[in-house]
């Protein structure tokens, strides 16, 4: 491989960039809203995607009415609508519930042979220090298979038993495709060589919204954790 002094001097500069919005921003998850509120009918939040982008440039999450599901890679916020389409978000549209962080890889492995998700779960696991703290895992690869489901967008009067995924326990995965255009949250994927990078998490920025709302939303049922469950297909 040629060397290429710009090309070095352009990757330290972004290294260094990275290095300072890292320090900056600390390496915290920020969270806005709750899945809590977001099963009781919270559909919508009052966190722009250019507010959203200033916490993190990796993510997930869902638009404002549940339109569609959120993608957050290398800074650009995707919008992943029912009809398996990929475009970039704009960035006064709102989000009622989104996760990001700066990505910064603490540890990654390669994927030679073939593993479908639980297997892929697995080896995230093992390669754990601990999977009681939050990490982002971003998977690059190919895959041979891919089953994806989108949520469409939803019309108030929101439906307030309307059930929809966005996990707290567990992997939670959304996929996009290498040319950025078409996506959804992965139910299931056969991965047939890749590479994981792990961010390995333990600071929380949880920012509740002020909504109406979200003021009155109830957010203390006890079978919450059965309804994220069964949301997520459990
Ligand atoms: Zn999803």
């Amino acid at each position: 491989m040629a060397f290429d002094p710009a090309e070095s001097a352009a990757s330290l500069l972004r290294s260094w960039a990275h290095a300072l919005l890292t320090h900056r921003h600390g390496s915290e998850v920020y969270q806005t809203s709750t899945m809590g509120a977001l099963l009781d009918g919270v559909y919508d939040g009052d966190v722009s995607i250019r507010e959203l982008l200033q916490h993190g440039n990796f993510g997930l999450g869902t638009f404002n009415g549940l339109d569609g599901e959120m993608l957050v890679l290398d800074g650009v916020c995707y919008q992943l609508r029912g009809d398996g389409s990929a475009q970039v978000a704009d960035a006064d549209q709102r989000t009622p519930f989104a996760v990001v962080t700066w990505f910064d890889a603490d540890r990654s492995f390669e994927v030679t042979e073939p593993v479908d998700r639980a297997g892929l779960k697995a080896r995230i696991d093992e390669s754990l220090p601990s999977t009681n703290l939050i990490v982002a895992v971003r998977v690059t690869g190919d895959f041979s298979v891919i089953r994806t489901r989108t949520v469409t967008e939803q019309h108030r009067p929101y439906p307030p038993d309307y059930e929809q995924g966005v996990s707290v326990a567990g992997y939670h995965s959304h996929f996009l495709d290498a040319e950025r255009r078409h996506g959804g949250h992965a139910l299931d994927y056969l991965l047939t060589q890749g590479r994981v990078d792990i961010s390995v998490r333990s600071d929380l920025h949880l920012s509740l919204p002020r909504t109406p709302e979200f003021l009155a939303a109830e957010l203390n049922k006890a079978d919450m954790d059965t309804q994220i469950r069964r949301t997520e297909g459990e």
